[in-house]
Formats: structure tokens, C-alpha cells, sequence
């Protein structure tokens, strides 16, 4: 077990111990036995001794988690504990991000694919992926966000809410999309077979999902420890492995066809790069400095903590 020698990464904890629950069973394998890897604020991350999985607890509930997601989220004061520095000020660079990963994507894509972006934010992937000549579909809950993609792409193509008002809302038909894309996003949602499952039913004979979430087996992720940017424990509620996403996957119906950590990078300005720099600690921080000053320089960095993972129906 390690400490976090940063201090609380998380915010104050009374207001969230009042909306949160601690969890009593895994929710890969339904275990109760598990390993403590750190505790932090009211928050322990913890390892399932069952399975491996990486999970949180006590964890937000309801419309206290969903709450997170709000403007402030996209715009936030403390990126370090929620949500993002700020998200629309950096659209150069996530569509820069997409346009490269898909140099990976169109190794899955039929010609005219149909395609539902699950958790599409500003609809920066179904912007670039719209280039391509193919049918582009988005569901974001956070309605704080989705208003860009829909300025974008247009209320007849997002969704602003959860998948399954989606389907409703937007008339989905069964066995109707070649590809489902979660990009970030399933490490957020309390229980990710469901939403699987629902992708399982709206993926045609042969569609694809292409997923990236973090990996906290990777080297970075365990050279960090509790200082690993990707522990958020209001909003990242699973951290999963390469064998725990693919048992994930397994049992909702999904054969993993490619996981890797290739194009799982992303462009950053050199300002973020200090920022980042700082959380390692004062050394690193005061030497990265000056690269603060080079605000509007970028390049694309893949510290290998994610995967992106590449499955089909079986
Ligand atoms: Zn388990």
C-alpha cells in the first residue's frame, strides 16, 4: 500500500460522504473480498481479490454523481481532483487527438458506417469522423457540453442524456449501428453491463466497439501510485486492466479482437505539460516551467496509461 504524498487529492470530504455509499461487492464478479491499494480523503481505492478489479469506494449515487458533470466540469477550478482545465479552449487539440486516432479507427469501419458516439462531449471524434463520408450519431449526459456538439453537428444527431433515453428519444433500432465508440467513458458509469448490454442490442451481425479507458497496470500508472492523474475518485469509479476490461467484455457478449496502447495518446499545448510537470512535484515543476511559455506550441504525447480495445459482437 502507498500514500499519497500530495496531500487530499480530493475535494472536501463532508458534502460528498453525504451523497455517497460505500460499495460491498465487485462489481465484475460480485466478490466481497478485496485489497486495499490507498485510501484518500473518504475515498479507498481498492483490488478485487476475486478478479483484479480496480474500484472506488464509498462512490457518489444518483443524481449527486450525475450533478458532477455540470459546467463546472468542463471548466474546472481543480482539474487535478474533476473534470478538465478547460475543455472548449483545447477543440484544436482533442480534434487533432481524433484525427490521428483514426489512423486505428478506420481499420474498423465499413464504407458509410453508421455510428453512435457514446459520451460524445462536443462531438469532437463524430466531427472528424463525419470527414469520412459516414452517418454520425452522439449521446452526452452533460447537457453543459452536448450544447457544442449539437451546434456542431445538430439536435437530429445528439442526444443530450443517458443511452437508454437515447434509444427512446431518438428512435435507435435494434441492430442499427456498425460501430460504437466509448471513448473515457466507461470507467465512469456505475454499471457498465448495462450500458454494454444496450450497445450489444443496437450493434448490427459483426458491428464493433472501439473503447479507451486507463490502465492502471500500466508502468506509468504504477510508477505514480496515488499521484497517477487518472485516480478522480468522484468520476473514475473503475480502473480497469487489460485482463479485467476483457472479462468485462466477455461477459456482456463482446470477443476482444485488439487492445493496445497505440493512438491512445493525445496532443497537449506546452502549458499542460507543465501543469502536469508540477503535479510530480516541485523539481519537476520549476524545470518544466518554461514550457509554460510556449502556450500555443503542441505535440502528441502517449504516456501508455490507456488502452484503446477494439471488440465484436460474438
Ligand atoms: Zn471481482
Amino acid at each position: 500500500m502507498q500514500t499519497p504524498n500530495t496531500g487530499h487529492l480530493t475535494a472536501p470530504s463532508a458534502d460528498v460522504l453525504e451523497h455517497a455509499a460505500a460499495i460491498t461487492h465487485c462489481q465484475l464478479c460480485g466478490s466481497d473480498h478485496r485489497t486495499l491499494k490507498f485510501r484518500d480523503g473518504p475515498f479507498e481505492v481498492v483490488t478485487c481479490n476475486e478478479c483484479g478489479l480496480v474500484y472506488v469506494t464509498p462512490r457518489l449515487q444518483g443524481q449527486a454523481l450525475l450533478d458532477i458533470y455540470d459546467e463546472g466540469y468542463w471548466k474546472s477550478n481543480n482539474p487535478k481532483v474533476r473534470g478538465y482545465a478547460d475543455y472548449a479552449r483545447e477543440s484544436a487539440l482533442y480534434l487533432k487527438t481524433f484525427q490521428k486516432r483514426m489512423g486505428l479507427v478506420k481499420r474498423w469501419l465499413v464504407p458509410n458506417a453508421r455510428i453512435l458516439d457514446v459520451g460524445c462531449a462536443a462531438g469532437y471524434f463524430l466531427r472528424i469522423v463525419k470527414q469520412f463520408g459516414h452517418d454520425v450519431h452522439g449521446v452526452e449526459l452533460s447537457e453543459a457540453i452536448a450544447k457544442e456538439a449539437i451546434a456542431a453537428l445538430g439536435s437530429d444527431r445528439v442526444h443530450i442524456g443517458t443511452l437508454d433515453d437515447a434509444v427512446a428519444a431518438m428512435d435507435y433500432q435494434p441492430q442499427s449501428f456498425d460501430l460504437i465508440t466509448l471513448w473515457d467513458v466507461i470507467e465512469h458509469i456505475p454499471n457498465p453491463q448495462a450500458v454494454l448490454q444496450r450497445i450489444r442490442t443496437l450493434l448490427k451481425p459483426g458491428g464493433r466497439l472501439l473503447l479507451e479507458t486507463q490502465n492502471v497496470a500500466s508502468r506509468w500508472a504504477r510508477w505514480l501510485g496515488p499521484r497517477w492523474h487518472h485516480y478522480k475518485h468522484h468520476e473514475h469509479l473503475y480502473h480497469f486492466t487489460p485482463a479485467t476490461i476483457t472479462r468485462l467484455l466477455d461477459d456482456c457478449g463482446f470477443a476482444v479482437r485488439e487492445l493496445g496502447a497505440a493512438y491512445a495518446g493525445k496532443y497537449v499545448s506546452f502549458g499542460f505539460l507543465a501543469e502536469r510537470a508540477g503535479r510530480l512535484g516541485r523539481i519537476p515543476g520549476l524545470l518544466a516551467k518554461p514550457l509554460g511559455l510556449l502556450k500555443f506550441c503542441n505535440l502528441y504525447v502517449n504516456p501508455r496509461d490507456e488502452m484503446i480495445v477494439a471488440a465484436e459482437l460474438k
